[in-house]
């Protein structure tokens, strides 16, 4: 049982963003009940119940990359569920770029959510690392076809100094390309949260963990104890991403804590041309983007190759208050080593001081079979989950959640008519369902066997010479 802890280190989005909404309460009690209105029964009330501030974890705190596995996991994902079950998947995750720039315009908030659209890179940093990665795409196209809709917008780029230019990547070997977004995430849920509150129906209360819901009552009820005072509803969405199992047990053994690391870097306007990420092995891994003026940061995460060193620091661990030794003095040692043409009279320094945003770490929900959970939640009427999203929600929640509303409009009864903006989107990749069957069968599985493997393969990676001769790396 686990639920968000209230000191987490300091991210840089969160501070640099300065929201009114970040400690908000719509109202100084919460309500006595929910999802209910005696004179507008097809309106629903919701109250969102946050642990930390507005918008606090996960989502406050991640790499800012809207970055589809446009092929890379094409051999693991084909394997388990055939070329059209791997093809689905990625279809969905691109689907959310498209998805991104129809919600942000029709809201008319892209340029304050700083949203990009453009091209992404894998670099390769090592040969087996360009084998794996080529190896990827190659397999996609193999069995998908040149003329594939996702198949034609990958690129592969193999001559070594064009990868190199196009990257800015030092010693990178060659490249794939794709389309991907970036986005300040934390604006962006301030943002929606800003014009949904706007809209009159939703009561947001900062710093109010649920503490414990019941089941259903023969009334059709549902109890949500909160510190502050208990909440009727007839229906839970739980939206609790790593701490999904704090009120839903069942979850215990399916999603679990795994603690990342990133930093902000001063850096000249436009220096960094894509989003991109490097990669050594399969562990051992950098990714990064610029964020446009006036704040021109680069947000850098990854530092794997630090990392695997003490793998018990990464996975299972939640403890999101404590930084990771060496992390900003290898972010700030990055541009310098890692970045083409970085200019000589420029110090990489972080943005903020390293305890005020400058570097954090945060958890990501790591879901024991690697895709999140979403739908209704077996054997529990009138609750939803959307939870688990792995390190990689930003590609995916989108369109979870345009799944997951009308499941929860049709629990209460509600007539509606979907927004055109959600039709032309696929639907929930399979993987995703929060079936009974795929509850009860990861429930059985050994997951201190897999953290221990996790575990071997790091410290396997920390032998390599890639993860030796560090700057900032704790001396063995
Ligand atoms: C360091 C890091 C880097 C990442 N980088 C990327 C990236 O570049 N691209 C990408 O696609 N993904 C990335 N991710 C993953 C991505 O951030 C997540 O998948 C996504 O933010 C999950 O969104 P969410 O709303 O499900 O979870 P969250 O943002 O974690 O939201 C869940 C909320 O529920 C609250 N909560 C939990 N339990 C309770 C309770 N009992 N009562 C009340 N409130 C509760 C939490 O405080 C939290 O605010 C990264 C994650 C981390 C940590």
């Amino acid at each position: 049982m686990v639920l968000p802890i209230s000191n987490p280190t300091k991210s840089f989005w969160i501070e640099e963003a300065s929201s009114a909404l970040r400690d908000f309460r719509s109202t100084k009690d919460l309500p006595k009940e929910t999802d209910y209105t005696e004179n507008d029964a097809q309106k629903p009330r919701i109250l969102m119940l946050e642990a930390r501030d507005i918008c606090g974890s996960a989502t406050g705190r991640n790499g800012g990359q809207l970055r589809p596995h446009a092929y890379s996991r094409y051999p693991a994902w084909s394997a388990r569920f055939g070329p059209d079950g791997a093809m689905g998947l990625i279809k969905h995750e691109m689907a959310h770029l498209l998805a991104f720039q129809d919600l942000l315009a029709e809201e008319d908030i892209a340029e304050e959510v700083c949203f990009r659209l453009g091209e992404t890179f894998d670099a390769a940093m090592s040969d087996e690392a360009w084998a794996r990665l080529k190896g990827a795409y190659e397999a996609m196209k193999k069995d998908h076809g040149q003329d594939n809709e996702v198949v034609r917008v990958c690129r592969l780029i193999e001559d070594t100094k064009a990868a190199e230019e196009f990257t800015q990547m030092k010693a990178c070997l060659g490249a794939v390309v794709h389309p991907a977004g970036q986005v300040w995430p934390y604006k962006f849920v301030h943002a929606l949260l800003r014009i949904v509150l706007k809209a009159g129906n939703l009561n947001l209360q900062a710093h109010t963990p649920a503490e414990s819901v019941s089941e259903r009552d023969d009334s059709g009820w549902i109890t949500v104890k909160t510190g502050r005072r208990d909440v009727r509803t007839k229906t839970v969405v739980h939206a609790t991403n790593r701490w999904a199992s704090h009120l839903l047990p069942e979850f215990g053994n399916l999603i679990f804590g795994s603690r990342a690391t990133l930093a902000s870097i001063k850096a000249p306007e436009g220096f960094i041309k894509h989003t991109g990420a490097q990669h050594w092995d399969s562990i051992v891994n950098n990714y990064h983007l610029q964020l446009p003026p006036p704040y021109n940061s680069i947000i850098v995460g990854g530092a794997r190759s630090l990392l695997v060193h003490s793998p018990q620091d990464c996975s299972p661990n939640d403890e999101e208050d404590k930084q990771f030794d060496g992390a900003s003095e290898f972010f700030q040692s990055w541009p310098e080593l890692d970045v083409v043409g970085w200019p000589g009279n420029y110090p990489a320094e972080l943005a903020k001081n390293v305890d005020e945003g400058g570097c954090w770490s945060g958890v990501e929900s790591m879901s024991i079979d690697a895709f999140p959970f979403v739908g209704d939640i077996p054997n529990r009427d009138g609750h939803f989950v959307t939870a688990g999203f792995s390190g990689h929600g930003m590609p995916r929640i989108l369109l979870s959640t345009a799944h997951i509303t009308p499941l929860i409009l049709d629990a209460l009864n509600i007539k509606y008519t979907a927004p055109s903006l959600v039709a032309p989107y696929p639907p929930l990749p399979k993987p995703f369902q929060a079936t009974a069957e795929r509850i009860s069968s990861l429930q059985k599985i050994n997951s201190a066997a897999i953290f221990e493997k996790n575990s071997k393969d790091c410290l396997e990676s920390a032998k390599k010479p890639f993860c030796n001769k560090l700057p900032g790396r704790p001396k063995s």
